[in-house]
């Protein structure tokens, strides 16, 4: 009995990994299938139709242009001249406004789980760099005093004004917003069906060419904890259609500290340190990229209880948290669409 449900896992698991990721699609004459790393992320973007070549090379110099502009190290983007210069005043391009004043809109609704203005935070402790180190407290407790993000102002002509010091980070939300520039590139181009993978951040546009929805997995975020199932075993997967799934968790970028304790790289903008809660990931199911990024990311800081409660005030989406003691909590609505594909050891449903 117990190898028969095993082997049933396996060929579950087949099914709905793919070249592209843990998704499946069936597989098209005309599917064009583009891979590219930028944002410091490998990207897939799949798309199916006559023009698909064409349209993937697009999708492709649109992330680059994005790039460009939103790195903080490519030295000519608007990023890069904001954390580099001692001006309180920096001309910057239209989009790039456009995205700190998403970035306020977040910071102010999630009391500040979400701030992109946490860089120099997460630069001493060795993200940009790999050079990882536990930092101090005092220098944490002084580096805090320049990541109050609400002292950002945008003015009608795209201009910054900040504080001197105040350093930005697009890392939660720039690959989701990048995702909805290329659906709507994808879109412009007359494509109906087109799936793509930013490192785990999933979009998809319309459903696949036979019209059956797409079928997306959610990683096992406990890949050293299960003897025998690596990472790239899904514990959950969801069928989607116009819609985005992206995930946070600490499972992938961590470093260890001397003890072994993991020091993961989203950080509680409170404290300064990397977050520790008892949740393995989050994943956002909603219309936008920059939406869900922003969420995924803003929920995991939150931690469990203040994650539901968020979404209780702020139903416009779904989510799955998945917890380091291996429960599952989700939104109602998922209750269709959802596979478990674990033997999870609760399941609340949070309506
Ligand atoms: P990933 O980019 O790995 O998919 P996230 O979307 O959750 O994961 O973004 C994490 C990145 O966002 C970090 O690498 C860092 O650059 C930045 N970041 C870390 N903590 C926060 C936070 N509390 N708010 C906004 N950005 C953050
Ligand atoms: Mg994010």
């Amino acid at each position: 009995m117990r190898k028969s449900v095993f082997s049933l896992l396996i060929l579950v698991f087949f099914i709905i990994s793919s070249t592209a990721g843990l998704t499946s699609c069936s597989r098209k004459p005309d599917a064009q299938i583009t891979t590219f790393t930028s944002m410091n992320t490998y990207m897939t973007v799949k798309s199916y139709g006559k023009k698909a070549a064409a349209a993937n090379k697009l999708v492709q110099d649109e992330i680059e242009r994005l790039e460009s502009i939103l790195s903080t190290t490519i030295e000519s983007s608007d990023v890069w001249k904001i954390n580099n210069t001692n001006a309180s005043e920096i001309q910057i391009s239209a989009e790039t406004a456009f995205l700190i004043e998403q970035g306020l809109y977040f910071y102010k609704n999630t009391d500040g789980a979400f701030n992109p203005a946490l860089y120099p935070v997460i630069r001493e402790w060795g993200f940009t760099t790999g050079d990882y180190k536990i930092p101090p407290e005092e220098k944490l407790l002084q580096l805090l005093d320049s990541t109050d993000f609400s002292a950002v102002k945008i003015t009608d002509n795209s201009k910054i004004i900040r504080p001197v010091g105040l350093e930005l980070d697009f890392g939660a939300i720039g690959k989701g917003y990048a995702g909805d520039c290329a659906i709507e590139l994808l879109k412009q181009n007359k494509i109906e069906s087109a799936l793509l993978d930013f490192g785990g951040n999933i979009q998809v546009l319309g459903c696949k060419p036979d019209g059956s929805y797409w079928t997306v997995g959610i990683k096992n975020p406990w890949p050293d904890k299960i003897k025998g199932q690596e990472d790239l075993l899904p514990v959950v997967s969801i069928k989607i259609k116009n819609a985005c799934m992206i995930t946070s968790g600490g499972y992938e970028r961590y470093f260890s500290g001397p003890d072994g304790h993991k020091f993961i790289h989203i950080f509680d903008s409170k404290t300064g340190c990397p977050v520790e809660n008892n949740l393995a990931s989050v994943t956002i199911i909603c219309q936008s990229g920059l939406y869900g990024d922003a969420l995924s990311t803003s929920l995991f800081v939150m931690g469990e209880e203040k994650a539901i409660d968020f979404w209780r005030q702020n139903p416009d989406f779904d989510f799955v948290i998945i917890t380091n003691d291996q429960r599952i909590i989700y939104s109602a609505s998922l209750d269709k669409s959802i596979s478990l594909l674990f033997d999870f050891t609760s399941v609340q449903i949070i309506e």
